[in-house]
């Protein structure tokens, strides 16, 4: 059945261009006798896929497809074919926009194919989004929010501001403070004039606040994103109030042992003082069978709120500090702890560094993946973190995340089984985005 299916697909096809009205020869793509890897089956297998434009046309494993005259045929025997990898936090747009357009054309080459950007300039991400889709820049396709916050992080912290050159963080539309008196329609709606994908809700915006936003939003076909944590805001609240991912494992749980509000960072008097607060959290032992672990932790599976894990982040400085330098690796093992914690309780785990690219050109979403798998997460699973889950986080798991027949040709062919090895992500010999091999 299966294989007539295909064959009369075939023949619709090829009729199709043989009239002359698409050109033949360049718009079939074949990449054959490879290992397709299409993370929804948990093992790969041997076959061959045929690629129409931009998308996945057929996917054969019984040899019965016939391919079309002048397809281009990649023999990849030996080979490995994954869904394209997708980073689900980024910033991209911290330096000029020559360099975003950069460092993206090195992580397209390195496998990934769409970023999910956090908080960046809404203008340039605008831009590069639009050229991305149409091929004008070379990169991953990019999805982006508009950063909600109380009027209070705007007014003290001056990262925003950075983003916001030209006109005033917290009154832009990927930038914007909110206060129960807030027109939250409006607010919503200027993000999605904009292109964002979602809102992320950052720090400053109590329970109730929260709640509001993300109907809205939801109402508007908005996604929420948040941080796992809003100060006065906890977890559980996140979760129930509507979040589909919560960014950083770092601090998720240690909050919900504290009676009624939680404090931000902006509430204090002084570092110490905020360093004492923390420290103090994180002294609070917990296992998986601690009551609040255990009723966060069913609330995210139950509500389908994906942890945005950002391990690499937190391994920062760990690696070269300098002989009796001290270094507190306790966002680090907390955040190692969390994320086992919450995949015990199958929790949806997703991929995203929080820095795309390092000064030497490496991209640091595999090494994400790798920190996933030592965490207890299995390679397949890892893998499914940085594609359908992070496709589902961004709304666009019918498009991509997967191997299947009429989703996007967003492929990453691999020299090395990632099965057997998550490092080998790394060891890459071609990368198709929308159908087209990427130089
Ligand atoms: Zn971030």
């Amino acid at each position: 059945m299966k294989t007539f299916i295909l064959h009369l697909l075939l023949i619709s096809v090829l009729s199709f261009s043989a009239v002359g009205q698409t050109d033949s020869t360049s718009s079939y793509i074949v990449l054959k006798n490879a290992t397709i890897i299409d993370a929804i089956s948990d093992f790969g297998k041997k076959g061959t896929l045929l690629i129409q434009e931009d998308k996945i046309a057929a996917i054969d494993y019984s040899h019965s497809l016939t391919l079309p005259k002048g397809a281009i045929t990649y023999d990849l025997e030996g080979k490995f074919i994954i869904p394209g990898l997708i980073d689900a936090h980024v910033h991209i747009t911290h330096g000029t926009l020559k360099e975003a357009q950069a460092h993206l054309q090195t992580a397209v080459q390195q496998g990934i194919t769409g970023v999910r950007d956090m908080g960046g300039d809404g203008r340039m991400l605008t831009l590069l989004q639009k050229n991305m889709k149409i091929g004008e820049d070379v990169g991953p396709d990019v999805f982006f929010s508009t950063i909600i916050a109380g009027p209070e992080f705007f007014e003290q912290d001056p990262r925003p501001q950075e983003v916001a050159k030209g006109a005033k963080a917290g009154e832009v539309s990927w930038l914007r403070a909110i206060t129960s008196e807030s027109d939250l329609r409006q607010v919503v709606a200027e993000a999605k004039g904009m292109g964002a994908t979602a809102i992320k809700v950052y720090l400053n915006v109590d329970k109730d606040l929260f709640k509001q936003v993300s109907d809205e939003a939801k109402r508007q076909g908005l996604k929420v994103w948040s941080h796992g944590v809003v100060p006065p805001t906890k977890a559980m609240d996140i979760t129930n109030g509507g979040a589909d991912v919560m960014s950083h494992a770092g601090h998720l749980v240690q909050y919900e042992f504290v009676k009624g509000d939680i404090r931000g960072r902006h509430s204090f008097e002084s570092q110490e003082e905020l360093q004492a607060y923390r420290k103090k959290l994180n002294d609070i032992a917990w296992d998986e069978n601690t009551k609040e672990v255990k009723q966060l932790f069913t609330a995210m599976n139950k509500n389908n709120s994906i942890l945005d894990a950002t391990l690499f982040i937190y391994t920062f400085g760990l690696d070269d500090a300098g002989e009796g330098e001290e270094i507190d690796s306790t966002k680090y093992l907390v955040g190692m702890k969390t994320v086992k914690t919450a995949y015990q309780y199958s929790v949806k785990i997703g991929a995203g560094s929080d820095h795309m690219i390092s000064e030497d050109g490496t991209i640091n979403l595999h090494k994400e993946l790798e920190l996933l798998t030592t965490v207890g997460l299995t390679n397949i699973d890892a893998l499914r973190a940085a594609t359908i889950v992070n496709a589902e986080g961004l709304g666009e798991e019918k498009n991509i995340g997967t191997i299947e027949k009429g989703k996007l040709a967003n492929l990453v062919v691999l020299n090395n089984n990632p099965l057997e090895d998550i490092s080998h992500t790394k060891n890459i010999k071609y990368v198709f985005k929308r159908g087209k091999q990427i130089e």
